[in-house]
């Protein structure tokens, strides 16, 4: 007998930053724009209302401004709060890719915010993704690796297509790792 998969939280179970990440949005955070990108000159960024909480939660999706306040600033993507250098984890087996940098060499990059260990242990519990994958939480290097823009609408936000008309817009940030994380990355995925 395998083990029941965790039900998706019913409207009386929702609690931000324990049955529902902090970084998910909002069926009630419907509401967008554009402006200056604080990070990458020249260039606009789509905005969203904030209001958590409202409506129902989109567990597939992250909130556009979380995501990237997040990855920034080191919030953990399950409370919402700062994640220390010595508690900062993600499951890089679970999400991210490689991306090739100019030289052609790849590194390992993500648009996941961190976790805590314990906040990531909560996922291994509640979060379907990382069941399915077994996924194991691996320690951040202290360094922090490079912000990188990311112009591709990020998965839910597809009714936003419209929205760049024609100009490049950054819809979410990710990171991009060093080369010693990125060799321990692929010798896990091994
Ligand atoms: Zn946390």
């Amino acid at each position: 007998m395998t083990a029941a998969p965790p039900a998706v939280p019913t409207a009386s179970e929702w609690r931000i930053g324990e049955t529902v990440p902090w970084v998910v949005a909002w069926t009630g955070e419907d509401r967008f724009g554009l402006d200056a990108s604080p990070l990458f000159q020249g260039y606009d960024e789509a905005r969203q209302i904030e209001q958590p909480g409202q409506g129902a939660p989109l567990l597939k999706g992250m909130h556009l401004e979380r995501q990237r306040r997040g990855l920034v600033q080191h919030l953990c993507q399950v409370c919402g709060r700062p994640t220390p250098p010595r508690d900062r984890f993600i499951f890089p087996t679970v999400a991210g890719r490689f991306v090739p940098l100019p030289s052609g060499e790849l590194r390992y990059a993500s648009n996941m915010p961190p976790l805590h260990l314990r906040c990531a242990e909560r996922a291994q519990r509640l979060c379907p993704g990382v069941r399915k994958t077994g996924g194991q939480p691996v320690p951040l290097p202290k360094a922090g690796g490079t912000i990188a823009p990311q112009f591709e609408l990020p998965a839910g936000m597809e009714p936003l297509a419209g929205m760049a008309q024609g100009r490049r817009v950054i819809f979410s940030y990710y990171l991009v790792q060093s080369a010693g994380f990125t060799r321990e990355v692929q010798r896990l995925l091994r």
